[in-house]
């Protein structure tokens, strides 16, 4: 891969790439973004993060701003500029460079663009299991939109990390409902739950994927709360993202889930998922 991005009409190689410091997404993370995963060249479920990408532009009131945007065709260029292979493609919207550092808007300021490759981990496509921790949830109430306004994300992924876990399941009022960066899944008595799709959650591309192809498998998806106590009791959990596909867990807080085994749900949904990837490169 090498290393040129997309910044407001012009290709540039990623260090030369600058945005002003008077720029909304720098002081205020007044910014949507999207992550998209790519496999041999292919944008993976473009449509899909594609759409999601629109759902966060309106409800942050720019889609007026992308109205009949060509998305896929410099998505396509960024890739092909960049050798293509496998990468992940980074998107990322603010509400564009300000004349003065001020909270109220001014809706005459065009947006900023960027779009960047990033590297693509592909040792996901093993299945392989974590060791997460248990959080309290104290991100804001807005959680569907993918706002790069992080910073809870990453105090509550770092706790994690420097207590040794992989990532931190989160719980608001003894309910999970997200991972810090990840989408999370029980399995009890051989059927799948996972936490509705509301404002505390974001849509995962990965979480609708896994629906669809155990659903296609005749496994039973409930999409309801999921208790902290089914959590703790479940026979499999695990969380899903772009960059992780799936990955089960081992111990929540050090205490053994599925034996500390890789289930034979997860092993079977992993399976779905990786042909699915495969008939796309396929055809
Ligand atoms: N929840 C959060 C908070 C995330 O950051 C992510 C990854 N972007 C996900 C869920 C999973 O989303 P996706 O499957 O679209 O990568």
């Amino acid at each position: 891969m090498s290393d040129i991005v997309y910044l407001n009409g012009e290709y540039l190689a990623k260090h030369d790439a600058k945005v002003s410091v008077l720029d909304r997404g720098f002081l205020f993370a007044d910014s949507v973004y999207e992550v998209i995963p790519v496999y041999h060249s292919i944008p993976f479920r473009l449509t899909e993060h594609l759409t999601r990408l629109e759902y966060c532009l309106r409800s942050i009131g720019l889609a007026h701003a992308f109205a009949a945007f060509e998305w896929q065709a410099l998505i396509q260029s960024v890739i092909d500029k960049n050798k293509g292979g496998h990468l992940s493609v980074y998107i990322q919207v603010t509400r564009g460079r300000d004349k003065e550092r001020s909270h109220v808007l001014d809706k005459q300021t065009p947006p900023t663009l960027l779009i960047m490759p990033m590297p693509l981990s592909t040792d996901v496509a093993a299945l392989k299991a974590i060791r997460v921790t248990l959080l309290e949830d104290f991100r804001w109430q807005h959680c569907d939109i993918k706002t790069t306004a992080l910073l809870a994300n990453i105090l509550l992924r770092n706790q994690a990390e420097s207590l040794g876990f992989d990532e931190a399941i989160l719980q608001r009022d003894q309910y999970i409902t997200e991972a810090s960066s990840s989408n999370v899944f029980a399995v009890i008595n051989g059927e799948l739950i996972t936490p509705p799709k509301n404002q505390l959650i974001l849509a995962g591309i990965t979480r609708d994927l896994i629906i669809e192809l155990a659903e296609n498998a005749s496994i039973t998806v409930h999409q309801q709360p999921l208790s902290l106590a089914q959590l703790l009791s479940a026979d499999e959990v695990w969380v899903s993202s772009s960059s992780r596909e799936i990955s089960p867990i081992s111990h929540i807080d050090g205490k053994i889930v599925a034996n500390g085994q890789i289930g034979p749900v997860a092993t079977k949904v992993h399976q779905l998922f990786q042909s699915f990837k495969q008939s796309l490169v396929n055809s």
